[in-house]
């Protein structure tokens, strides 16, 4: 569990068990998706679905920082894109940051929003003109940056550092907002696993009722269809491991650096308790498959000791090739946002306004920055690496397991299929498929945080087998 998990409220649940229809329906109540729901609240029409409950998607697993300083992501904008298209984005981040605070001051939100310095730094030689660069930018773009020591106990050569840029608890902040829009209609463990478009109407169906929408925004992460978007050609998935310890001291600062794999560290403070929150191990989920070697890994790189942790837990986000969120219309009164890099603090919030603004009818200056059919030349270049990564997912998937499972894992094959038979510490057998039904990838386990997690497209399964994070629409558990 993250450490935000805490923080999450038992409360009844409303499921959507009878046909409905409505104007707007959001699918998805992550960040991305209450918060749309927030700026569409004075519409009458509006209904908003979510698989599981409120927040237990990435957003439970996120770090919570609300930064616009987010690696080398303006020199690699500059490099591969335009100068133009790195402002604008550095804009749209700064007015995500206050679009976020307006809501939490206007609604009175106690979600521990606090002020902090944000470090960007390096270890590597081969790195410090990277860093200059982005440095530079930063500058010329009238950002007061101050070379720094960075206040946190990891090797560096040079780091640098913004104000204006805040930390927070995302899932305070989702709690609260849910009240604040409790007039309108939420159905939790309401999972949409089909949409069809018939006679100008969306059509979503979930297992036994369906909902019809005359405008359908897609706020799940990873969309559980294909077509016609083709996400998985445009992007790949990335993950990282993150523990949490309680600490002895709080410092107003958080850091990230500059290299692959990424390290970022942040404080939370909640009334006297303080904790710190180290990340690292970053990779595609193509590359490095054995989660419980990369938890041991982050206690090694920031020398933490088992009695102190607090929180350990893993979180993919879907990076897409040229570095830009999609949001936008796919097509007729089809929307989505997705597609966020690790930063959907700030660009789920964005992605919120774009998204409410265009069912207003009303211009949003960044729309056409994070527009879904913008042409690039990423497309072609990363199509073939793309396709080879997600089929080198599946085929590592396949072989790996037989390399490191546990001996409390065993595989069987039952009238053609791969089941795998999890023992639990009470010698109790928890029974799934193997496979994910998303796209065929073999699932690995998890050991660290008991789930079937898929290599290819960030899908997960609890221990019994429940889809606990799309993109895949149907459960794994098998039944003797
Ligand atoms: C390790 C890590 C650290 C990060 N740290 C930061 C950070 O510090 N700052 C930052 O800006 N960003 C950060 N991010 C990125 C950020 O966490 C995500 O981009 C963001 O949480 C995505 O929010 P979302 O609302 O789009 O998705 P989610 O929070 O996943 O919400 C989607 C919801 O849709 C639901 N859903 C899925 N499928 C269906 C369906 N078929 N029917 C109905 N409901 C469905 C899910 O259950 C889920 O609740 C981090 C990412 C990672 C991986």
């Amino acid at each position: 569990m993250s450490l935000w998990g805490k923080y999450k409220k038992e409360e009844n649940i409303e499921k959507l068990n009878q046909d409905i229809e409505s104007d707007i329906l959001i699918i998805g109540g992550g960040i991305t998706g209450l918060t749309t729901l927030y700026y569409l609240r004075e519409k009458t029409d509006v209904v908003l679905v979510e698989a599981n409950s409120i927040g237990e998607g990435v957003t439970k697993n996120t770090t919570g920082k609300l930064t616009f300083l987010q690696g080398a992501i303006y020199s690699e904008l500059e490099k591969n894109r335009s100068k133009e298209t790195a402002i604008q984005y550095l804009n749209s981040q700064k007015y995500a940051i206050s679009l976020i605070k307006e809501i939490i001051e206007k609604e009175k939100i106690n979600c521990d929003l606090e002020k902090v310095d944000s470090y960007l730094f390096t270890n590597k030689e081969k790195e410090l003109e990277k860093l200059k660069k982005e440095e530079q930018f930063l500058k010329q773009q009238n950002i007061e940056v101050q070379e720094n020591s960075l206040p946190f106990n990891v090797p560096y050569l040079k780091a640098i550092s913004v104000s204006d840029t805040y930390v927070f608890n995302p899932i305070k902040y989702l709690n609260q907002l849910k009240s604040k829009v409790k007039e309108k209609t939420i159905y939790e463990q309401t999972k949409i696993k089909k949409i069809e478009f018939q006679n100008n109407q969306y059509i979503c169906y979930t297992d036994n009722v369906k909902i019809k929408a005359n405008k359908v925004i897609i706020a799940c992460h990873y969309p559980f269809f294909i077509l016609p978007f083709l996400l998985p050609i445009k992007s790949h998935i990335e993950k990282s491991y993150l523990i949490a310890i309680k600490a002895n001291d709080y410092k107003k600062a958080s850091c990230i650096n500059i290299s692959n794999p990424s390290i970022s560290i942040r404080y939370y403070k909640e009334e006297q308790q303080s904790y710190q929150i180290f990340l690292t191990e970053s990779h595609n989920t193509a590359i490095k498959q054995n989660d419980q070697e990369n938890f041991e890994k982050v206690k090694q790189i920031f020398q933490l000791k088992e009695e102190e942790i607090v929180a350990k837990w893993s979180n993919v986000d879907i990076i897409t090739d040229d570095k830009l969120p999609y949001i936008g219309k796919i097509k007729d009164q089809l929307f989505i946002a997705t597609g966020f890099n690790t930063w959907g603090m700030t660009n789920g919030i964005l992605a919120a306004k774009i998204l409410s603004d265009n069912i207003k009818e009303t211009e949003n200056v960044y729309q056409e920055l994070f527009k879904i059919h913008r042409k690039n030349f990423y497309k072609c270049k990363n199509l073939l690496p793309n396709l080879t990564t997600s089929m080198l997912a599946m085929i590592r998937s396949k072989w790996q397991k037989k390399k490191w499972y546990s001996n409390n894992i065993t595989f069987q094959k039952k009238k053609g299929k791969t089941i795998a038979i999890y023992k639990d510490e009470q010698e109790k057998e928890h029974i799934v498929y193997a496979t994910c039904p998303h796209f065929g990838c073999s699932l690995l386990f998890n050991e660290t945080e008991k789930t079937w997690d898929c290599p290819c497209h960030s899908s997960r399964f609890d221990i019994d087998g429940k889809c606990i994070k799309g993109p895949s629409s149907y459960d794994i558990s098998y039944k003797k």
